[in-house]
């Protein structure tokens, strides 16, 4: 599943690429979709903003209409200048939304052949594709909706702070004593934008252990927890050119030819040497959604509280 600021640079990508022009066509295999367009046309309407939450994507339209999808395992948007090939087959298309720049001719001079090749390629589509949720809803039904979760306090937004991150979490130990604080981590109604990966580095990151319950975890150790969350998601949005994510920037002891793990803390190290401690690290299948956690056992001591 994609992590959160993987989900964050889609939509600041999507945004670039759309953001405040005109919908020129829309096309959609799901019916669901095709019915509502039948109704209110998405042609004509204009692109307010895309945005972020968690793991979902929402594109807002002009007159209340807002574009909701969510990635899940394969889903993904991708962005084409019109004309130009698709790198997935048609029959994995979902949606697509195209749009024409707002100013068709050059409001500068110069008129050279790249200027006239790049104003030819004003217009865009984004495609969706294998996305399993995709749904329209209008500002109201989106905050009805039991489907599209109440996001919790979005780790990337510009409004995060870690007092917020560290009252969300005192709320969660408060109302669930004996979640498991890896658990809670991965809860996008508590904090959202964290997946499966930042989930253990973070909880290495802050020398938590990611079994024990909340009403165990001390106020200094949900700031760790927090400011952790914040810096790392952060940190790998700014560097954007990869899909590969960095928490560990250490002296390298291998070649340039790096594999997943060796950027990271814990993840996907179980049995290799604790980057600090040089313990063994292990792995543990956690919670109903048996998600793999990886953590040291001497840099993150169980307490029982
Ligand atoms: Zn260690």
């Amino acid at each position: 599943m994609p992590e959160g600021d993987t989900i964050y640079r889609t939509a600041r990508t999507l945004q670039k690429a759309l953001g405040g022009k005109v919908v020129t066509a829309f096309e959609t295999g799901l019916a669901k979709l095709a019915a509502v367009d039948d109704e209110s046309r998405v042609v004509g309407r204009t692109v307010e903003r895309v945005e972020a939450r968690g793991k979902w994507c929402l594109i807002f339209f002009s007159g209340d209409l807002i574009l909701v999808t969510h990635m899940l395992m394969s889903g993904s948007w991708h962005i084409y200048r019109v004309g130009e090939r698709w790198k997935l087959p048609r029959r994995m298309m979902r949606v697509v939304v195209r749009v024409s720049e707002a100013s068709v001719f050059p409001t500068h001079a110069r008129k050279d052949a790249h200027e006239w090749a790049t104003q030819s390629w004003g217009e865009f589509e984004a495609v969706l594709f294998n996305a399993q949720v995709a749904e329209f809803h209008t500002a109201r039904s989106l905050e009805r909706s039991s489907q599209v979760p109440k996001l919790g306090l979005d780790v990337l937004s510009e409004g995060f702070s870690v007092e917020g991150g560290v009252r969300a979490l005192r709320e969660r130990a408060a109302s669930h004593p004996e979640d498991e604080v890896g658990v809670v981590l991965l809860n996008q109604r508590v904090m959202a934008g964290l997946g499966n990966v930042y989930k253990s580095e973070v909880a290495f990151a802050a020398g938590v252990n990611p079994f024990r319950a909340m009403r165990t975890i001390t106020e200094r150790e949900m700031e760790a927890l927090v400011e952790a969350a914040r810096r790392y998601m952060t940190a790998n949005v700014v560097e954007g050119t990869s899909e590969q994510m960095v928490t560990y920037t250490g002296p390298r002891r291998t070649t340039r030819a790096m594999d997943h793990g060796a950027r990271l803390w814990v993840y996907r190290r179980q049995g290799q040497e604790c980057r600090r401690c040089g313990a063994a690290i292990l792995m543990r299948k956690q919670g109903v959604q048996v998600r793999s956690t990886y953590w040291c056992p001497v840099c993150q001591p169980w307490v029982a509280g």
